[in-house]
């Protein structure tokens, strides 16, 4: 099986996820497969299906809590499939899954495409983005859609789907949850800009993260989803739980709604945390949080 896979991907065995994820936590997985083309991509996941072998996509594992039980099957990662082509005639824009979203952001602005300034700081994949709607300063990913390509892992057949098809809404996708599909690639309709304009907002945005966000310790960004008319940072500050730690990990003192990883925390510690807020929250205000990031292997 692994010489017919290392056909279609770079893999290695029993690798330590801790290094693919923001967090830094997470244990060991039994296989990290790199497809080399979107073809291979569908290759691969044959050869894991033929070998019931269980699979699952990371992106940049920025918004996700790994556990630390060893995954017994194959993490996917599309680092390898990272292709961008830029129409700035046309105001579109092609990026495939595994384009980290701030080198798209700093390619379309240096062709004097506007709109995606406000993902700069997402330290994610465009796979993942997609697949959790991400946003920021009221602009989100699907604002700027045209349509998307995914993998069917049912079918193995290849889909296009168009923006108007898309099921989202604040960080959430019809995608979330289900893993029916693998995002492929994703084509952007973007507005032409003056490139000087463009790099004020993305000096602007960097300022405003840095003065707000605990940048300088691993983290997942925010923890939870904001509730309707309120901020989730607002609501843990007021329940006084800026500062709490489990272990090495703490609620951070400069934005309540990011838990960092202060001291060589553990998954469990993340995981304990992340619940702790949620039902002190849910204890002291009756509002009932909703997690932004996925708990990943922890059944
Ligand atoms: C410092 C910091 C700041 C952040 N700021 C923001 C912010 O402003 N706004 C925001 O929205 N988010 C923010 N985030 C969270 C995170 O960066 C985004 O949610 C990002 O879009 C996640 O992408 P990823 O590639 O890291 O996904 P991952 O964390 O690797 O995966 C998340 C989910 O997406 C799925 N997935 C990944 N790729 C694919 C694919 N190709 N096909 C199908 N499913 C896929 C995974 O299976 C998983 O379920 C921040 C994170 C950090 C650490």
């Amino acid at each position: 099986m692994l010489e017919e896979l290392k056909r279609h991907a770079d893999v290695l065995e029993n690798v330590s996820l801790n290094k693919y994820n923001t967090y830094h936590i997470g244990g060991l997985t039994k296989y990290m497969v790199s497809p080399l083309s979107i073809n291979d991509l569908i290759e691969t996941i044959k050869i894991l299906d033929k070998n019931k072998i269980p699979y699952f996509i990371l992106g940049n594992g920025s918004n996700v809590v790994l556990s630390s039980k060893k995954y017994e099957g194959a993490i996917i990662r599309l680092n390898n499939m990272a292709g961008i082509a830029i129409h700035p005639e046309m105001n579109m824009v092609y990026a495939e899954a595994g384009v980290m979203f701030p080198k798209l952001v700093m390619d379309t602005v240096d062709k004097g495409l506007t709109g995606l300034e406000f993902a700069a700081g997402i330290p994610g994949t465009i796979g993942g983005s997609v697949y959790g709607n991400a946003g920021a300063y009221n602009s989100c990913i699907m604002d700027y859609i045209d349509s998307i390509s995914v993998l069917n892992r049912e079918t193995y057949e290849i889909e296009e789907i168009e923006h108007e098809d898309i099921e989202y809404s604040y960080r959430n996708t019809m995608f979330k949850g289900e893993h029916k599909y693998i995002i492929l690639s994703a084509k952007f309709f973007l507005k032409s800009g003056e490139k000087s304009s463009s790099i004020a907002i993305l000096e602007d945005r960097k300022r405003r993260r840095l003065e707000s966000q605990p940048l300088e310790f691993p983290s997942a960004g925010s923890v939870f989803r904001n509730p309707e008319g309120d901020f989730a940072g607002r609501l843990i500050e007021a329940c006084n739980l800026k500062g709490t730690a489990i272990g090495g990990a703490e609620v951070s003192e400069k934005h309540a709604n990011f838990i960092i990883n202060k001291n060589n925390a553990t998954s469990e510690d993340v995981y304990e945390l992340i619940n702790l807020v949620h039902d002190t929250v849910l204890e002291k205000t009756t509002v009932d949080l909703i997690i932004e990031q996925e708990f990943i292997g922890w059944d």
